[in-house]
């Protein structure tokens, strides 16, 4: 007789009652969906995970041409803030940023929520000037930020140089409940839930055309076959340009790589998140020691999802100014994503010129801390018609010249 460990048998126990196989599911060619979210990201899972919570519809398909949250997702520097300037941004980003707090308790999956803190320093008077409206801002839209002078930033962070030799730090804007998460936590965490719910995580599966009839979509074809829906979430980042395109419409979207890197272990000596968007970089350390360092994006568009060499020595070079010690740390990897950009660097979530088919994209460098408002939202937009959270992101807006600029906000920052 086969004998099992008790491992063994607690482990499939688990995948049976929870479902998690479902996670690598193949398409079935004769089923329909009432709705398929292209993009195993943070945003698409979401987007799910609330049609199912919120709405109740769990015949859903989430199809990925690679693995679960293997795009910008499990590739970014995970800052989570709300301290953006207008309404509608500060509206969305706060929401996900409360989301974000009991995230853990909602998906029963740890996803490493630490609301360390994160600080924008003010390196120039306009910076001074900017973020002090920034925090005013903030304080009508009931979101919790406050301008702190030079002394408090020592307080709060030992190892800065507060007299660097081109910009000395005048004070910053302090976010105390912003903070970090794992990403690929969020992801996985997502996804079994929405496994759990009976939908589909198709996995290895690319979208390579888009079927519309009569002007409204009926599904997709994809390098596993044909699947049919009733409704399609676009979700897929730096890719959106490509999909929208195979759709039959395009965006006002560039897409750039963005690059980021982390150093070599070493023993806590910073516990809030630095931003230091005057000279292009910012800086946390991670639960397992490592400096954790990003940049800006590279001055060209592009789909190249790796790092390059001019990018550390220009993000290094200018920390370094703020924070002497790092000059002695060694570089342990490096890498890239593709971030789709906007004009006015604010997201889209909108329904599109095609019945049906609905476009979540355009956040750019900075859309991780978005991540489950942004789904909260979504799914209400596709499940109803209209949500308060996404109206002001529509695609209209670059054709009415109702724009949100973020560009002090999201410009650099993440
Ligand atoms: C280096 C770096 C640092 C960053 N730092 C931060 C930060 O600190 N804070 C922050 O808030 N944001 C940050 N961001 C931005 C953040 O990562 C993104 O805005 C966010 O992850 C976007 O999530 P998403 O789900 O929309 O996209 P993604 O996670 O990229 O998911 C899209 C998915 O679609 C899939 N896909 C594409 N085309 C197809 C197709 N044809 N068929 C099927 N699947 C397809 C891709 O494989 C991918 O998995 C950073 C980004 C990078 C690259």
């Amino acid at each position: 007789m086969r004998r099992y460990s008790a491992f063994a048998i607690a482990r499939e126990a688990a995948r049976y009652h929870s479902g998690w196989e479902r996670a690598w599911a193949s398409p079935d060619p004769k089923k329909k969906y009432d709705v398929i979210i292209i993009g195993a990201g943070g945003h698409g899972l979401a987007t799910a995970y609330y049609l199912g919570k919120n709405h109740g519809i769990t015949n859903v398909a989430i199809i990925e041409k690679g693995w679960l949250g293997g795009g910008n997702t499990g590739r970014n520097t995970t800052i989570i803030r709300s301290n953006y300037l207008q309404d509608p941004s500060a509206a969305i980003y706060e929401k996900a940023r409360g989301l974000y707090e009991s995230m853990s308790q909602d998906l029963n999956f740890n996803v490493m929520f630490s609301p360390r803190g994160v600080m924008m320093l003010a390196q120039t008077q306009h910076e001074v000037r900017g973020y002090e409206r920034t925090a005013h801002a903030n304080a009508l839209q009931g979101v919790t930020t406050e301008f702190i002078s030079p002394t408090r930033v020592k307080e709060l962070v030992p190892i800065i140089n507060l007299d660097g030799p081109r910009y000395p730090v005048l004070g910053a804007l302090w976010q105390a409940r912003a903070g970090t998460a794992r990403h690929d936590a969020v992801a996985w965490g997502y996804a079994r839930a929405c496994s759990d719910m009976g939908m589909d995580v198709i996995q290895q599966c690319e979208v390579t055309g888009v079927r519309n009839e009569g002007g409204k979509v009926v599904g997709v074809t994809t390098t596993k076959g044909q699947i049919d829906c009733d409704k399609l979430g676009i979700v897929v980042a730096g890719h959106c340009g490509d999909l929208a395109g195979q759709a039959g419409f395009r965006l006002p979207v560039e897409s750039v790589p963005l690059q980021a890197l982390v150093s070599e272990p070493i023993k806590p000596c910073m516990d809030v998140v630095v931003m230091a968007n005057t000279v292009h970089g910012y800086m946390s350390q991670s639960d397992k020691g490592e400096m954790v360092i990003g940049g800006g994006t590279d001055g060209h568009n592009g789909f190249t999802q790796r790092g390059s060499f001019h990018h550390i020595e220009e993000t290094v070079r200018a920390l370094v100014e703020t924070f002497p010690m790092i000059a002695r740390l060694k570089m342990l990897r490096q890498w890239g994503g593709i971030v789709d950009v906007t004009g006015d660097r604010s997201p889209i979530l909108s329904k599109t010129p095609v019945e049906n088919i609905f476009i979540n994209c355009g956040w750019g460098t900075g859309g991780f801390k978005a991540i489950p408002g942004s789904g909260f939202g979504f799914a209400e937009l596709m499940a109803t018609g209209y949500s308060p959270l996404t109206e002001a992101f529509n695609l209209d807006r670059f054709k009415e010249g109702r724009f949100i600029d973020e560009s002090v906000a999201a410009g650099v920052a993440h």
